[in-house]
């Protein structure tokens, strides 16, 4: 799922104070899982805006409202109307979620509740960790499920590097926390899996252009028209 965070609200504050009547529009969604984009976050940050503009001496109306999901232009527009005298939207949807929406009321800014953080996985109740990055050539294959793109700070493809030490990866110094080294986890599975010899291959340089580095990524798919 993305996984997303609260802006602070002080940037958020800052982004909405010269708009009078601000509409949080939350995503049932990804975010909703991460619990930063659901009805319950929208109810929580609404109130949260209220409060900071208590003592403004402008109007300031804040309303939420809920989608399925921003990011899908067929999920907005027949099931949201946007009420009268709103001037600006607060959206807590990921990054696409905001596009969208930015695209669909063009006449109304559209500003970002939430910092989309990355592609994780809710490993125990409310502890998200990072495990894909999207670099469209999937490895996972050869590493026993175990991403060395999203896991691996230094993201290698033949690893691990000399600061691999009892299986942590020394980024947890600069971290402050325990990060498990990611090709000690390859390894490790691929002796589970008795795949070993997939370690003993030398990876070649990636190709990023899938990734993102040859452009904006679109698929199509079969019938449908490009636009
Ligand atoms: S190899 Fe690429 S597509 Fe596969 S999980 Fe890692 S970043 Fe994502
Ligand atoms: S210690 Fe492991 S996870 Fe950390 S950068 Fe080196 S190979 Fe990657």
């Amino acid at each position: 799922m993305i996984v997303g965070e609260h802006k602070p609200i002080e940037e958020i504050v800052e982004s909405i104070k010269d708009f009078s009547n601000v509409l949080v529009v939350g995503c049932q969604t990804c975010v909703a899982v991460s619990l930063t984009g659901g009805d319950r976050a929208a109810r929580s940050m609404t109130e949260a805006l209220a409060h900071a503009f208590k003592d403004s001496k402008t109007l300031h109306i804040f309303e939420n409202s809920m989608l399925e999901r921003q990011c899908e232009k067929d999920w907005i527009k027949p099931f949201f109307d946007l009420p009268e005298g709103v001037d600006a939207i607060l959206s807590l949807a990921c990054g696409a979620g905001v596009q969208t929406m930015a695209d669909i009321f063009k006449g109304i800014p559209v500003l970002p509740g939430l910092n989309t953080t990355f592609l994780g996985a809710q490993d125990a109740p409310g502890i998200f960790n990072e495990k894909c990055a999207g670099c469209g050539d999937c490895l996972l294959g050869l590493t026993g499920g175990i991403c060395p793109i999203a896991r691996c700070a230094k993201h290698l493809l033949n690893g691990p590097c000399g600061g691999s030490s009892k299986g942590k990866c020394e980024i947890s110094i600069s971290l402050g926390r325990d990060v498990e080294c990611a090709w000690h986890l390859i390894v490790e599975r691929l002796k589970e899996l008795g795949k070993l010899d997939n370690y003993e291959k030398i990876s070649e340089a990636k190709n990023w252009t899938p990734g993102g580095a040859g452009g904006p990524r679109q698929l199509i798919h079969p019938g449908e028209t490009p636009f």
